[in-house]
């Protein structure tokens, strides 16, 4: 008894755990980008359009994250704003717990259309981003070398592009990206343009580099499919203005495969979704003709 009651006073001299505080600082400081009530207008002959709002966003450091929404919906331009490419028209973008300010080399997009120099080799492209950012030439070569083995590409080290197929400039411009050791990938829908094929190698190949790599992605994309093949979250964004209209855990076990039932099974219940978004960009489309 007495135990007992040294023990309780002990209990109550001990100060109160404040669980929930540690709680939230923890999750500030994982987030690897916040995005806080982010809206986006543009100015337009026809008056202001809202493009984006109030987007409240957390991405996970190491997470794969897929951003799906109709065609128009804001999808390029929240990754624009995550890059820093663009500013919010109100709204605040943090990374790393610090305000984005502007683009750094901490963040880098990959665009569908590349940008890749057919005049310059494999190696010399992937290059060009290091020596732009003032690395030495041998450091150039090692860093080139070694993401070029990642994306498995070694042998074509001294191809022009213009000799490359499509699949093969997508993991070219994926080491040119990676090869400036960026944290975050952002992704505005690389694969679109690929066949079916292609497209299947190259999920594939992103998964094992995120894997490896243990980047944060943001991959945006209109294909609900090849957002739960890759996502560990999918997030919808609504037709104009952007916003989200729901989250989806995705827990299907790695790796993944297009045909894989489950698969279709929760892309079935996100296109759903996707679906009415659809049919309202439609209804729009229509109206503004009629
Ligand atoms: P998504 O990538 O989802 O197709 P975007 O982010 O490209 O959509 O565009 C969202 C909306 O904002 C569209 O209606 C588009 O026309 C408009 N928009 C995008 N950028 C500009 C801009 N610089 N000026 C005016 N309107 C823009
Ligand atoms: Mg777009």
């Amino acid at each position: 008894d007495v135990v007992g009651t040294s023990s309780a006073r002990r209990y109550l001299k001990t100060p109160m755990p404040m669980p929930l505080e540690t709680t939230e600082s923890v999750v500030t400081q994982q987030a690897k980008l916040r995005l806080e009530s982010v809206s986006r207008s543009f100015k337009t002959p026809r008056g202001p359009l809202s493009a984006l709002e109030s987007i409240d966003l957390d991405v996970r450091e190491g997470e794969f994250l897929c951003l799906v929404g109709p065609s128009g919906c804001g999808k390029s331009t929240l990754l624009s704003i995550m890059a820093g490419l663009d500013q919010p028209t109100s709204g605040a973008v943090w990374r790393d717990g610090k305000p984005v300010e502007g683009p750094g080399t901490d963040r880098i997009v990959i665009f569908q259309e590349l940008g890749l120099f057919p005049g310059l080799t494999v190696r010399e492209n992937v290059e060009f981003g290091l020596r732009m950012k003032g690395t030495s030439k041998q450091e150039r070569r090692v860093r080139a070398q070694h993401y070029l083995r990642l994306v498995h590409l070694s042998r074509f080290e001294a191809s022009y592009i213009h000799q490359l197929s499509g699949g093969m400039k997508q993991r070219v411009a994926l080491a040119r990206s990676l090869a400036t050791e960026p944290d975050v990938l952002l992704m505005d829908e690389p694969f679109a343009a690929l066949d079916a094929q292609t497209r299947d190698l190259l999920h594939e190949e992103l998964e094992r580099i995120w894997a490896e790599t243990k980047k944060t992605v943001i991959f945006v994309t209109h294909n609900v499919r090849e957002a739960v093949r890759l996502g560990d979250r999918v997030v919808l964004l609504t037709f104009r203005p952007g916003r989200i209209k729901n989250e989806f855990a995705i827990t299907l076990p790695r790796p993944r495969h297009l045909e894989d039932p489950e698969l279709t099974l929760t892309a079935r219940q996100v296109h759903a979704q996707l679906r009415e978004e659809i049919n309202k960009a439609v209804k729009e489309e229509y109206e503004a003709n009629h």
